[in-house]
């Protein structure tokens, strides 16, 4: 399990995580969600590793991963990573892109090929496989960059508004593709969003959080039922 232990982060002196305890089950499809600014991207690059924490620790499984003493750099965590600029390398094919943290792991050739046929299977983008990021549209680079960040098979997948640029019908199937991914990979998967309905409709649990903190968490069904407060209502639109 993925532990957030009284995590705090300040940026100059200004505190921007406040004290944040979370325990994210194996498998479990959790999403940070809340408004522009509480904090999401944060969290986000602390597990990732990008940022250090200012307070308390982060661990997985065994390690501890970050805390006042310790920083496993972003490479050793093995975690997959969808940011909102799912930037895709434009002189490599899909494949190509697809393949390259393999690549940079050294991972042999035949291995290498099986896994690219398999994530681009599950994002079902096998017949774009030898084209260019160019050739595709929003959507499928989208997909592309998911596929890569599955390729190392990773335990834990780290999602950053990832249909923050799709129009709503590209959206729509993104979300099934989540779905699908979640259902296939059986990995955890932390995904900001600062939209409700998203969080909803693809949570098994959903991080409320607003100014650093956390508001509540809970299933989607019991923040919806129960609402900590009124502005926990309004924001998941059942205020009056
Ligand atoms: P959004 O929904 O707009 O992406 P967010 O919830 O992801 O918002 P963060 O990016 O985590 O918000 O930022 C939280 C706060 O921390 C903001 O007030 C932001 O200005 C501040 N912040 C983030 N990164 C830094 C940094 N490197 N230096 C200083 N302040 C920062
Ligand atoms: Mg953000």
């Amino acid at each position: 399990r993925l532990i957030l232990d009284g995590v705090e982060k300040s940026f100059h002196g200004a505190p921007v995580v406040k004290g944040l305890n979370l325990t994210i089950e194996p498998g479990e499809f959790v999403a940070l969600l809340g408004p522009s600014g509480c904090g999401k991207s944060t969290i986000l690059r602390m597990l990732a590793g990008f940022e250090n924490v200012s307070g308390g620790q982060i661990i997985h499984g065994d390690d501890c991963l970050s805390s006042s003493t310790r920083h496993v750099p972003t490479e050793e965590r093995n975690f997959g990573m969808v940011f909102q600029s799912y930037a895709l390398w434009p002189h490599m094919t899909v494949k190509e892109n697809v393949g390259y943290p393999l690549k940079v792991q050294k991972t042999p050739v035949a291995e290498r090929n099986k896994r690219i046929k398999d994530a681009l299977e599950i994002v079902q983008l096998e017949e774009y496989a030898d084209r260019l990021p160019a050739q595709l549209s929003g959507g499928q680079r989208q997909r592309v960059a998911l596929a890569r960040s599955l390729v190392t098979e990773p335990d834990v997948v780290l999602f950053d508004e990832p249909l923050a640029n799709l129009d709503r019908h590209l959206r729509a199937t993104m979300e099934e593709t989540f779905r699908a991914f979640h259902k296939r990979t059986g990995a955890t998967m932390v995904y900001v969003t600062h939209d409700q309905s998203e969080a909803m409709s693809l949570a098994d649990k959903i991080a409320v959080l607003n100014k650093g903190q956390l508001v509540q968490w809970g299933t989607p069904q019991e923040l919806y039922a129960r609402p900590r407060n009124t502005w926990l209502a309004n924001f998941i639109g059942r205020g009056s």
